[in-house]
């Protein structure tokens, strides 16, 4: 199973007009891959993840999860989708300052309702398969940018997501330290059977992926093909 969309549009409003973010965009990413999304500034990656992640939902085309079209769901159906089935890493960790590395896993499991009390010793798992063991008490302060990337992606399969929705990750990191976490991505892609979708301008990393989407304004340039366009022209809504 896997991550799909099917010829999705989405526009911003953008004064008398809509800017076209996305513009006939369709992929496919199924478990145990990799994939990138590249592109320049503005040219709808962030945008393609929110769709994909259901935090907005487009103005046509279709998102396919697990075999399942989710795009019509209701609010209340797109959080459990998002609760059960996805998981997100930003560029920023997004730590909370007062918390232990353990600590921020666990506020998943409180935030969605769960036993925190059973859950503890599978966060502490987690961040040790991610090579944290010897942070797990530490707070952000305490870790390195690295470190707390590692915390934020530990914290992001917390709910075992079969989607994982990555916007640059290593922006914030020197090359070796990103190398690092596309590698671990990779990892994990493979042997937690995820589909992860990561957004990354750094094009020195992508010979760790499985497969490349490159969103632009014009027809697809690169191989591996995306089936994905790119959108960003500004077009009025009445013709
Ligand atoms: P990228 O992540 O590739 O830099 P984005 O998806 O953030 O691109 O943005 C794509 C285009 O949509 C940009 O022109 C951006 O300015 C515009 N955009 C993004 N979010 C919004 C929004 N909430 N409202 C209006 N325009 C937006
Ligand atoms: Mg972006």
């Amino acid at each position: 199973m896997s991550i799909t969309l099917q010829n999705t549009v989405l526009t911003y409003p953008d004064g008398d007009t809509r800017l076209r973010a996305l513009d006939d965009v369709s992929l496919t990413v199924e478990r145990g891959e990799l994939a990138a999304i590249t592109g320049p500034s503005g040219s709808g990656k962030s945008s393609l993840l929110a769709v994909a992640g259901l935090l907005i939902t487009p103005d046509s085309g279709t998102v396919i999860i697990d075999g399942s079209d989710v795009t019509g769901l209701d609010r209340t159906a797109r959080t459990t989708v998002r609760r059960q089935q996805l998981g997100f890493v930003f560029q920023q960790a997004n730590l909370m300052a007062s918390l232990t590395a353990t600590e921020q896993l666990l506020m998943i499991t409180h935030l969605g309702g769960g036993s925190v009390r059973g859950q503890r010793a599978r966060a502490r798992d987690l961040l040790s398969t991610l090579g944290l063991e010897k942070q797990l008490d530490r707070r952000p302060h305490q870790l390195s940018g690295g470190q707390r990337q590692r915390v934020a992606i530990a914290r992001s399969l917390m709910n075992d997501p079969s989607v994982l929705l990555v916007d640059e990750p290593t922006s914030a990191l020197d090359e070796d330290r990103s190398r690092e976490i596309v590698e671990l991505l990779a990892t994990l892609s493979h042997e937690r059977d995820v589909a992860i979708v990561m957004v990354t301008h750094d094009l020195s990393q992508l010979d760790l992926v499985d497969g490349v989407y490159e969103m632009h304004s014009g027809p697809c340039r690169r191989r591996p093909c995306p089936r994905s366009r790119g959108g960003n022209r500004r077009k009025p809504v009445w013709p």
